[in-house]
């Protein structure tokens, strides 16, 4: 039997985002997919809304419920099934933690290779759902890389099994697209096939800093030349950031912060492959030719891991600047450092008396803007600063979080017209009372 909880905890009530909307009039904690199928035939009948809950660690408050709607929260649905050690194929329930899928990989000798800094809270039904992407995209790809088969409840109540283990089928539509990055508003992903990858070899990690924006991309052209698909992990954080991460956690630079953009960046061979003497061959040359101003490279796996500290201390910077503002945008490397000092120009001039901080991973394209402490009219005034200045810039609105509730007024900036229409056609076709996740993504 599916466990209803009738006095609601606060948990169910909002995300990452701070974001909340109303009380919903019951909580459903399923174990299997036909008690999800029945709860949704319910709400069909009913004429009942429906949210949908992973983790609760998304940043768009796409998992937030309404006022009376039925909350379906796949937590108790975590049961890693099967793992194939030949092939590499996990079969897992959606409401498994991205942690305990990565940690099962591992013990099966394989790896789960999409991470992120929430992996003990987020379930990989909601890494599928927003398609997270992470701290490894740069070698890996987003969670539609890791994901080959998806069983998902329609909003009709009926079930489409597609737990393919091939890696390729050209027979049709692939139901996976329908459900990864769809943000619960098409069906609820109850169980997912997962490809899995070797381990990686030894890690080696360095972290520099350098004067200018525009040497980052050029440093990460040339690491991907030299390196190839070694590199795993260019994260690049504004001194801001930096100096107010050291600040919460305690933890010390690894170089002088100010004035100076700072990376993370990983590269990782193959079982046996020593990385350690190829990056700092690479990065010796980069500071040669002035690219990089300073460097240091970790001596070992505490250093690596008191480097991940800064740039993983996102609760605590969230926490100290609450309310903020948190925006994932997406555009190309070119266009970047232009854009981070018209944005921070507008942002320091109209909210001066907010934290506005810079990282990403641009290998990904992608940029995260944090600006708080602001209240509601502040949050307003960083989106259209921030989406404002995105237009004409081949850019996107979400690299990585999602639309959710928050971002759907601005969903124009990053999808023209017929992309929009297409989203709508299938919206409606799939869920004509629109009872499920109704006002994420479209409104
Ligand atoms: P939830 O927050 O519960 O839900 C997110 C959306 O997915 C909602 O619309 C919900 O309705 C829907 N959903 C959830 N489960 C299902 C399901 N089974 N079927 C259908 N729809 C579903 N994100 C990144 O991409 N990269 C990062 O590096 C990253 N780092 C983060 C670090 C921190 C500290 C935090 C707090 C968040 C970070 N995030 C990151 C954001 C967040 O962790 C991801 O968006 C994650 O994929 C959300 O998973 P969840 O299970 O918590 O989903």
């Amino acid at each position: 039997m599916s466990t209803t909880i009738t006095e609601i905890e606060e948990r169910f009530l909002s995300d990452w985002s701070g974001l909340t909307v109303g009380r919903p009039r019951e909580v459903h904690r399923p174990r299997s997919t036909e008690e999800v199928a029945a709860l949704v035939q319910r709400c069909r009948q009913e004429g009942l809304s429906i949210t949908v809950q992973g983790g609760m660690t998304g940043v768009a408050g796409g998992a937030v419920p309404s006022d009376g709607d039925i909350v379906i929260n796949l937590e108790r649905m975590n049961a890693i099934e099967d793992i194939d050690p030949l092939e590499g194929v996990m079969q897992v329930q959606a409401g498994a933690t991205l942690q305990q899928v990565q940690e099962a990989a591992a013990a099966a000798g394989w790896m789960f290779a999409v991470d992120l800094g929430a992996r003990g809270s987020c379930q990989v039904g909601g890494n599928a759902a927003t398609n997270a992407g992470g701290i490894r995209v740069i070698r890996y790809g987003t969670m539609r890389d890791s994901v080959l088969g998806v069983e998902a409840v329609l909003p009709d109540g009926s079930v489409v099994s597609s737990l393919t283990r091939l890696v390729k089928n050209s027979t049709g539509l692939d139901p996976r697209f329908l459900f990864i990055g769809t943000e619960g508003t098409l069906g609820i992903i109850t169980r997912l096939t997962l490809r899995l990858h070797p381990p990686m070899g030894q890690t080696a990690a360095a972290w520099v800093a350098a004067s200018e924006f525009e040497a980052l991309p050029r440093l990460l052209r040339s690491l991907k030349r030299t390196l190839g698909s070694a590199l795993c992990a260019f994260e690049f954080m504004s001194d801001r950031y930096v100096r107010l991460a050291c600040r919460l956690t305690g933890a010390a630079a690894p170089v002088p912060v100010e004035g100076a953009w700072h990376v993370l960046i990983e590269a990782a061979g193959n079982a046996g492959q020593p990385m350690e003497e190829a990056l700092q061959a690479a990065l010796e040359h980069a500071m040669e030719t002035g690219e990089v101003s300073d460097c240091a490279i970790a001596a070992s796996e505490a250093h690596r891991g008191a480097f991940w500290r800064i740039r993983e201390a996102i609760p605590e910077v969230l926490t100290h600047l609450k309310p903020a503002a948190t925006l994932d945008i997406g555009l190309p490397w070119a266009r970047t450092g232009e854009y981070l000092r018209k944005v921070d120009a507008e942002l320091q001039a109209k909210l001066p008396g907010a934290e506005h901080l810079f990282l990403g991973h641009l290998g990904d394209n992608n940029l995260h803007l944090i600006s708080g402490a602001v209240d509601e009219a502040g949050v307003h005034e960083v989106d259209e600063i921030a989406y404002g200045a995105l237009r004409g810039c081949g850019g996107t609105v979400s690299a990585e979080h999602g639309v959710g509730r928050l971002k759907k007024d601005y969903l124009s900036v990053s999808r023209s017209a017929g992309e929009i229409a297409l989203m709508r056609q299938l919206k409606e076709a799939l869920d004509p009372t629109n009872i499920l996740n109704p006002g994420r993504i479209l409104g």
